[in-house]
């Protein structure tokens, strides 16, 4: 193999991870974090079927695909609790869901669970994406 086809092989799964582990290491990403779920500490999924939970994960609701745009921007933030994240979104998102797609599941679990009212009284926990989206 010759050294210009060894440069033109594409980057390694392995390095992109590597990326993305740097940006979650960022100052500037924990401090956003912190600030985040101090401001949202309900888990939304949860949230939506009229329960509380204690969010741990800042979850991006477009994937920001190392968009740093979409990666620093607070109104793409979830506070999702570590089962919902694990669990519900990251299957949505095997499944091709978008951001979009999941606020629209969001409101189709609060019809179901007839949360509407319960939700609506709880603005304050809703960051402004999702509650643009769900009341
Ligand atoms: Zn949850």
């Amino acid at each position: 193999m010759s050294i210009r086809t060894i440069r033109m092989l594409p980057v390694s799964s392995r390095t992109q991870k590597r990326a993305d582990r740097l940006k979650y290491n960022d100052r500037h990403w924990l401090r956003m974090r912190r600030d985040f779920l101090a401001t949202y500490p309900f888990c939304i999924v949860c949230l939506v079927q009229g329960e509380y939970t204690v969010a741990t994960v800042a979850d991006h609701i477009e994937r920001h695909a190392d968009d740093r745009d979409l990666f620093f921007d607070f109104e793409n933030l979830q506070p999702l609790c570590k089962r919902c994240h694990d669990v519900e979104k990251q299957s949505h998102e095997r499944r091709g869901g978008t951001g979009e797609t999941w606020l629209r599941l969001l409101r189709e679990i609060m019809m179901e669970k007839h949360t509407e009212n319960f939700v609506g009284s709880m603005e304050e926990w809703l960051p402004i994406g999702i509650a643009d989206a769900l009341i």
